[in-house]
């Protein structure tokens, strides 16, 4: 009897912790589509003297937006990709940045959920770290499509950011503590031959922006992940790449593919899924 009920006891605990878990996934899905729509305002306005306060407004008939069209996501597909007054084409990277964040925060706080049932302050510091530092790799991604260029202003921050993680994050999550000189070089280490590339190649293999962007990554997921997504970028790129050729009469090899995005990319999929390809590290 008394089985029966522990039984039942569990599985109504474990019945509440399913029942938390998909409203807290609910909860950090919405919170990254949110963040997402002010990342797209971040990406769009970088680098022009707009602020990034005052209302967004169509960019072809200038219209203030009402707040049902600034419904991160579904608002897109509510409208069909279109402009409610002049029906010119809304461009799809607005949802996309929109779920990109939206399916990284939900990553994130997948990630570290035990953390957040057992040390709540543990995980708020996590994932306000991590969700801080991959929604820059976010809008250094879509910056460098759009300009393709890394701003100095986004790339110094993500290194400061992920230079200070070497304090606050060893391999088994939060810890403040003083980084070993491996954690320290895990950066350097990574960075120098994408340098080397720069440097032969006078910037045509890789530009310098790709080199600092993995010196961050370096310190930000370490030197295992870092090197799994450095080859995961080569591998995402060239797939791109050669996809860009075969549907795209207009793309020779001479086109230019930003390599940023797919750094950005590799570093976000290496980290959440724990990407280690080289095994002595
Ligand atoms: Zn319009």
């Amino acid at each position: 009897m008394a089985l029966l009920f522990g039984l039942m006891l569990y599985n109504e605990n474990s019945c509440v912790l399913t029942y938390m878990i998909s409203i807290f996934t609910i909860f950090f899905l919405t919170l990254g589509l949110t963040i997402g729509s002010f990342l797209n305002v971040v990406i769009y306005r970088l680098g022009t003297h707009r602020s990034l306060g005052g209302r967004s407004a169509c960019l072809s008939c200038q219209k203030v937006l009402s707040w049902f069209e600034l419904v991160p996501f579904f608002s897109f597909i509510f409208l069909s990709g279109r402009c409610r007054s002049c029906k010119s084409r809304i461009s799809v990277i607005y949802p996309a940045v929109e779920l990109i964040t939206g399916f990284v925060f939900t990553g994130i706080y997948l990630k570290f959920q035990e953390v957040l049932f057992f040390n709540p302050p543990a995980f708020l510091a996590t994932f306000s770290y991590y969700a801080t530092a991959f929604s820059l790799l976010v809008v250094i991604s879509f910056y460098d499509l759009r300009h393709k260029i890394v701003p100095d202003s986004l790339a110094l921050s993500l290194g400061i950011l992920s230079f200070l993680g070497l304090f606050l994050f060893d391999g088994s999550g939060f810890h403040l503590h003083l980084p070993s000189l491996f954690e320290f070089l895990s950066g350097p280490l990574i960075a120098v031959p994408f340098a080397l590339f720069w440097l032969v190649s006078k910037g045509v293999w890789m530009g310098l922006g790709d080199a600092k962007l993995i010196l961050s990554m370096g310190w930000l997921i370490g030197i295992s992940r870092a090197l799994s997504a450095a080859v995961l970028s080569f591998w995402s790129g060239a797939v791109f790449g050669i996809m860009l050729i075969l549907f795209s009469g207009k793309h020779g090899l001479k086109s230019e593919i930003p390599f940023a995005p797919f750094l950005a990319f590799s570093a976000i999929v290496a980290f959440l899924f724990e990407l280690h390809i080289f095994p002595f590290f």
